[in-house]
């Protein structure tokens, strides 16, 4: 509340609305508290309002990521999801109701995305992401999140990203384990996702929440900290936030809890970045 009357009145507005010239006041008042967040600012926040980001699964980790993304103001979502939304996601797929049970999942997502902030343009696409469209699916992006569940895919949009020079938020999740770490293969000396996970899984889906359960919260976390990762690629160059760590996997542990984190080697020989970096 103070915040609010104090962004109005704040010295430092002269500073921000200049970066933020294209934003109504709506606008700047919805996205305050990042604006006025140093490791921010008004220029942070209008690269936020201008970025496309492309979600691979809107499903546990997809979920939030769009929720924290969508409320940071992100411009544009390409959404991606060929599933439909079942009553045993509810549990930990937090932009679906009872109501979209048996809807798309991308189709249902680009509904809740409406609701929330109708200035923001999406593309729903029901359909799975492969070797054969990720090319065409992710151009143009300024970032790809993925959160999907098997590995096939990963490694198809890893190249896919790497190829179009598009960085890459990986988030994963196994039982009470998170990964969450950001690629930028297609650069000089940075690792991508397959120089981690390797060649072997390029036909094998991993293990599955059906197989294996799945807690809700949990899942939140590694969404949100895949948010919270995507962001800071997005304001590289912009605001000090905008560190990407590139390679750094962070491991979250949900039992004990802790979070360790390591670097992931560009692997010279990798099928996906080798030639590239
Ligand atoms: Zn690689």
């Amino acid at each position: 509340m103070n915040n609010r009357a104090g962004l109005r009145g704040h010295s430092h507005s002269g500073l921000f609305v200049p970066k933020c010239a294209s934003m109504t006041p709506d606008r700047l008042e919805r996205f305050a508290r990042h604006i006025i967040l140093p490791e921010v600012g008004g220029a942070g926040q209008a690269r936020l309002v201008d970025s496309h980001i492309v979600l691979v699964g809107l499903g546990g980790i997809g979920s939030p990521a769009l929720q924290y993304l969508a409320g940071a103001g992100i411009g544009r979502f390409t959404l991606i999801d060929d599933d439909v939304v079942e009553a045993s996601n509810l549990q930990r797929q937090t932009i679906y109701t009872t109501a979209d049970v048996g809807l798309p999942k991308a189709e249902a997502a680009a509904q809740w995305l409406t609701g929330f902030d109708g200035e923001i343009d999406f593309n729903a696409q029901v359909t799975r992401i492969t070797r054969s469209n990720a090319a065409t699916l992710i151009a143009g992006a300024d970032l790809v999140l993925d959160g999907c569940d098997n590995f096939a895919t990963r490694l198809a949009v890893s190249d896919a990203c790497v190829a179009a020079g598009i960085p890459l938020t990986s988030a994963a999740l196994g039982r009470f384990q998170g990964q969450v770490a950001n690629f930028a293969g297609h650069r000089e000396g940075h690792a991508c996702y397959r120089c981690f996970v390797g060649d072997a899984f390029d036909a094998e889906d991993c293990d599955s929440c059906a197989d294996q359960g799945v807690l809700g919260a949990m899942v939140g976390m590694v969404g949100a900290f895949g948010a919270m990762a995507a962001t800071r690629v997005l304001l590289e160059g912009v605001s000090t936030l905008g560190d990407p760590q590139w390679g750094q996997l962070h491991v979250l542990d949900g039992l004990k809890p802790s979070m360790r984190s390591m670097r992931i080697v560009k692997d010279p020989e990798c099928g996906g970045c080798g030639q590239a970096g």
